[in-house]
């Protein structure tokens, strides 16, 4: 691919309202001209400099040449899964491949009329973290997105991902967002952070922090950093292991952070935020779906007042590891509620097609490989 990354321009998605400002400033224009544009951009999500009719024609000019608009391109779209999942293989422009996946779940007490909209987004290309039962981990990491690049996933979402219904307006919007699609956000801290700034903020998507759930596997240092932050934003935790000899098996991070410093960080963010956090298990068969993992599980989670979501494993090709019995799955579930765990049992989103983190892009650069050999 050509189009290198040192040479292209910052994209006007990564710009906050303070720095936009400053930049117009420092060329003699008026602050507010940066309010203007946001609103274009976040609120008339118009697709082109050209189209910001109250800004002057020079500002325009200057702001398209300064400023890459959209990155992406899709390359791939899954088809419609049974449980409305919908997964985009988006192009940025060095060529990287990055997943987006709009998950759609009814409205409780809302019956059809309208489905509660969660998009999920990556923040690197590839992951470093090798959890063995990953289709992102398999393919290492190659780059951290920048800021705009993790905004950018949101902003086609809102351009392309209409619901029939809220296609005439041309726009639509999400309920929810949550950083759990390829790679670990905390590695990639200070543009996760600054992406969802600008998600949360009133002039940018407007999309209110305690809708927003970041996922990690677990660095333990950023877990506080976290913690630290003014902005509420829900945290999960990938556990997937319930001591550290399992955990370990199958996360490498867990080697470094073990859950004797893991717990505490979880706990440090739940108490400074007041909020629960969520612990997601993947269970495995044969891995961690015992039910000693079970009643130890449950033990953490009454330690950190968290809630666990259990999620039957998502068949990776090339990877060993299959999903558990229904059977074992319920008694799994059974040993946290009996323990007064809040817990849910579900299905993966998008089953049907590779919604696993990874799966769509593994596919692509799969292709990619065997085209070139051939
Ligand atoms: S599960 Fe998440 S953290 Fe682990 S390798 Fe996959 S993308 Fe990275």
């Amino acid at each position: 691919m050509n189009g290198k990354m040192q040479e292209a321009r910052p994209l006007i998605f990564s710009e906050t309202k303070e720095t936009l400002a400053a930049a117009l400033e420092a060329r003699g224009e008026k602050a507010f001209r940066a309010t203007q544009i946001l609103e274009w951009i976040y609120k008339k999500r118009v697709r082109s400099f050209d189209e910001m009719k109250n800004v002057p024609a020079a500002t325009r000019a200057w702001l398209a040449e300064t400023y890459d608009f959209m990155p992406a391109k899709l390359v791939a779209k899954s088809a419609q899964a049974s449980d409305v999942t919908e997964k985009f293989l988006l192009q940025m422009r060095d060529g990287a491949l990055v997943e987006c996946v709009i998950l759609r779940a009814p409205q409780e007490g809302t019956g059809e009329e309208r489905s509660r909209k969660t998009v999920c987004i990556s923040t690197q290309v590839g992951c470093a973290q090798g959890c063995k039962f990953c289709a992102s981990g398999l393919a290492g990491w190659k780059r951290n997105l920048d800021a705009g690049e993790i905004m950018a996933q949101l902003m086609f979402v809102c351009w392309e991902g209409g619901d029939k219904g809220t296609r005439e307006t041309g726009f639509t919007d999400f309920d929810n967002i949550v950083v759990m699609g390829m790679g670990e956000p905390l590695m990639n801290y200070d543009a996760t952070m600054r992406a969802l700034t600008i998600a949360n903020a009133p002039w940018g998507l407007g999309v209110g922090a305690r809708r927003i759930t970041i996922s990690t596997s677990g660095v333990v240092p950023k877990i506080h950093a976290l913690a630290a932050e003014p902005m509420q934003f829900r945290l999960a935790i990938s556990l997937h292991g319930a001591t550290d000899e399992v955990r370990s098996q199958i996360m490498p991070v867990n080697r470094k952070f073990p859950l004797a410093q893991l717990i505490p960080a979880a706990k440090d963010f739940s108490e400074k935020h007041g909020r629960m956090i969520t612990l997601e298990f993947i269970l495995i068969e044969n891995v961690n779906d015992t039910l000693e993992q079970a009643r130890k599980l449950a033990e953490i989670a009454r330690e950190l007042h968290a809630h666990v979501n259990l999620i039957p494993y998502n068949t990776v090709e090339g990877l060993p590891w299959k999903r558990p019995s229904g059977n074992r799955q319920m008694q799994f579930l059974k040993i946290l509620q009996e323990r007064r765990v809040p817990a849910t049992l579900r299905r993966e989103k998008g089953h049907d097609i590779d919604a696993a983190c990874g799966q769509l892009r593994l596919r692509n650069l799969d292709k990619e490989k065997t085209a070139n050999a051939s």
